[in-house]
């Protein structure tokens, strides 16, 4: 089979890898859909293994397939998995983590929480880049059939973070919601905060990202400039209930935290980097709850999934391109120059 691989400092190959044969309690997929994400970005530009390190993931200089955003048809079963667990033909998600399989963690759905060391697909073991994914059949979430499988590959990543950090919060109808970024993430959450009934104010520098989040469901658009005197401005002195931060820019983070009004929850989903807040007045004068939220379980992803469904949310217009597996390099490099979309690879 072919399989894209990231050989660091922005080196991206199609390479042939033998067909995966699953092991017990394994199923290999045929992939139908692959997203790139935002985070793929980190391994694409660094030298071999350093972004994977960087994350507390282990430095492994041998490349693997790359993807984290797996989604495609049951295609066959290892040893120990029943038909009833994983029929031929089934439409899955991958929820691209596994843990021991044993722990608290684990048995909960939050298997990138385990303590034993985790494998993360596309990252530190094949991922969905591929014609063929080899993953335990406990990290499989049914698609709803609504779904494309290309949805079905944004909910297996950047639309499920949105999901899952917006539940966290316990975001309620009527309430005011502030997403600063609009890239997958932020667009998602824009799209999902919307129909959870909240008032969407979008925070944006780019003028096309801006457009989307309109698109999006948002009720205003921002451009970042004075954010937080605006959003007093908009919320009548108040501050808004919530705010979530997807950029990691440290000063959107601050005026995250800002934002929000006395007893108002900020939460980050913006992977590294840094920030700095006055404590006092920052978070605890005003009684704030500031949540890290990272991912979703497993779980998560199939109610991620559902919601979707239920709501009849067009998340197709998420994806701005729309690549082969053989354009992967490509594919890449164009989303490392001019990242403001989502771009998948259909197979
Ligand atoms: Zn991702
Ligand atoms: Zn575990």
């Amino acid at each position: 089979m072919r399989g894209a691989v990231f050989l660091g400092d922005r080196k991206v190959e199609l390479r042939n890898f033998p067909d995966p044969t699953p092991g017990p309690g394994e199923v290999v997929i045929a992939m139908k859909a692959s997203g790139m994400c935002g985070s793929d970005l980190k391994f694409y530009r660094s030298p071999p293994g350093e972004a994977q390190k960087a994350l507390g993931l282990g430095g492994n200089a041998e490349p693997f397939i790359a993807g984290h955003e797996p989604c495609g048809v049951v295609v066959a079963r290892g040893p120990g998995v029943s038909a009833r667990e994983a029929p031929e033909g089934l439409r899955v998600m991958d929820h691209h983590y596994a843990g021991c399989g044993t722990c608290p963690h684990c048995r909960v759905g939050w298997s990138q929480l385990c303590r034993a060391g985790i494998t993360v697909y596309g990252v530190t073991a094949h991922g969905g880049h591929a014609d063929y994914l080899k993953v335990p059949v406990r990290t499989l979430v049914e698609l709803p059939e609504q779904l494309s499988f290309a949805e079905g590959a944004a909910v297996a990543c950047g639309t499920g973070t949105a999901f899952s950090a917006l539940r966290r919060m316990k975001l309620c109808g009527g309430d005011t919601l502030a997403v600063f970024g609009q890239g997958p993430v932020g667009l998602s959450a824009t799209v999902l905060g919307a129909a959870m009934g909240a008032r969407v104010i979008a925070i944006e520098t780019n003028a096309e990202r801006r457009k989307l989040a309109m698109d999006f469901g948002a009720d205003k658009v921002l451009d970042g400039d004075q954010v937080q005197k605006q959003l007093l401005e908009i919320t009548k002195g108040q501050g808004v209930d919530f705010s979530l931060e997807c950029s990691s820019a440290p000063a959107a983070r601050q005026a995250a935290v800002r934002c929000v009004k006395t007893w108002g929850t900020a939460c980050f989903v913006g992977e590294g980097g840094e920030v700095t807040l006055d404590v006092s007045p920052d978070l605890l004068r005003r009684q704030v709850t500031l949540i890290g939220s990272w991912t979703f379980s497993a779980m998560g992803m199939l109610e991620c999934a559902r919601f979707i469904a239920d709501h009849k949310i067009k998340l197709e217009k998420i994806f701005s391109h729309r690549w082969k597996l053989e354009q992967a390099a490509e594919a890449y490099q164009s989303f490392d120059t001019q990242s403001t979309g989502k771009g998948v690879f259909l197979l």
